[in-house]
């Protein structure tokens, strides 16, 4: 599916060269404490800067009052206090929605959603915050607005890092705090893995952010390598598997990263994350009217995640523009889910969050990319539905994996 030819125009906005001074979030203590060591600095001047990053209402050095002038300009000259710059907020959902829409020092675009889900019977009130790790994606996945996009560039440590501090600061200006970050937004992860680790080494950390392992999740469309390094790491993080399908040939159209590790590989992945974890993987499924919400595949997705440390989640598909498909009718999604539990997988079906502003992850900077040509749009649907049909009659793709994925 990776060489549809799809026309992309460039991400509108002015062309900027990329600022490369680090983020200063996205430093490690070690290598503050060697700067202002270098300057002959006390070594208290690190906990002030990590207060006025992690834990002060500031949003530019200039705001870090508890710093000499003299610092401050030395600092700004060598970091930047925040790598996330104008931000658009929508809200949906009563206010319990909020995606932000990020522009970066290039004119890169990204996106975060907070989710504020109230207090209930024995469960504490939680805001969670979906985050990017890529700007575009080069997995592809034909159902994903950030898929259509294609793949600009990996973020950097503290372009993934200050996406929660800014959805901090706007917690912590309501009396609320963050409680869960999922590595869901745009970006498959795994392939910027080693940023990633920075940055979770960074909300992990009790002197940084101090959010515990279990409240991270880092999902994957099934970077096999990458689970591996990850669960080698040890921490009790939560992995979530974009599993979609259980066939092959249907997960080779909807996941096309699935030709370069098969669906037995991925799982069998998650599952030794679950034994050296001891935590439940997620497994996310879209489910698409006609396409992989038949019995045949949740009696697949039944065989496969039986008897396993697994829990499923059924999402009906956002309408994302240029594909055929629509999101599969909610009675169809209960029979799904009710195969499921009936082989004793722990299945929930969720609802899906701010339609109204396009909270599905790249749909508000596919909607700023512009509309490609109608031919183009047209030939996509058309081998959509040929790859859909050949897929459920049982026919591998003949298509590559991505290219750049996997080699
Ligand atoms: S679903 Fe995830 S992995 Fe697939 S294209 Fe979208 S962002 Fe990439």
């Amino acid at each position: 599916m990776s060489d549809v030819p799809l026309a992309q125009p460039p991400l509108p906005g002015p062309i900027v060269v990329r600022d490369a001074r680090p983020g200063i979030s996205g430093l490690s203590p070690d290598r503050l404490q060697a700067w202002f060591q270098e300057r002959g600095e006390p070594a208290y001047r690190v906990r002030q800067v990590e207060d006025a990053v992690w834990r002060s209402s500031a949003s530019t050095m200039a705001d870090v009052a508890t710093l000499p002038a003299a610092l401050r300009d030395a600092l700004e000259g060598a970091v930047r206090f925040d790598t996330v710059g104008e931000t658009e907020l929508r809200f949906a959902d009563g206010g319990n929605t909020e995606k932000a829409l990020h522009r970066l020092s290039d004119g890169a675009l990204v996106e975060s959603v907070l989710m504020h889900y109230p207090a209930g019977v024995g469960r504490r009130e939680r805001h969670t915050l979906c985050i990017s790790s890529q700007a575009g994606c080069a997995v592809g996945c034909p159902f994903c607005a950030t898929g259509e996009l294609g793949f600009t560039r990996d973020l950097e440590t503290a372009e993934i890092v200050d996406q929660v501090r800014h959805a901090a600061r706007r917690l912590a200006a309501d009396g609320r705090h963050l409680t869960n970050v999922v590595y869901m937004g745009m970006g498959e992860p795994l392939l910027n893995l080693d940023r990633v680790l920075e940055s979770i080494e960074a909300l992990n950390d009790p002197a940084r952010l101090g959010l515990g392992a279990r409240h991270i999740t880092v999902s994957t469309s099934g970077v096999v390598p990458g689970m591996r390094r990850l669960t080698a790491l040890g921490p009790q993080f939560t992995l979530a598997v974009s599993l979609h399908a259980a066939r092959d040939a249907l997960r080779d159209v909807l996941v096309p990263l699935n030709r370069r590790w098969p669906v037995a590989e991925v799982v069998a992945a998650a599952i030794d994350h679950a034994a050296a974890t001891g935590r439940r993987v997620s497994y996310e499924v879209t489910l698409i009217d006609g396409v992989n919400d038949t019995d045949l595949d949740a009696t697949a997705m039944a065989e496969l995640l039986r008897g396993q440390r697994a829990h499923v989640n059924l999402i009906p598909m956002n309408p994302v523009a240029h594909t055929p498909w629509r999101a599969s009718p909610m009675d169809r999604i209960e029979t799904f889910a009710g195969l499921l539990r009936s082989a004793g997988v722990q299945t929930t079906i969720r609802r899906n969050r701010g339609q109204e502003i396009g909270a599905a992850c790249g749909q508000l900077a596919a909607e700023r990319a512009g509309e490609p040509p109608v031919a183009a749009v047209d030939r996509r649907r058309r081998l959509l539905i040929d790859a859909s049909l050949a897929a459920l009659r049982g026919e591998r793709s003949d298509e590559p994996s991505p290219v750049g994925v996997g080699d």
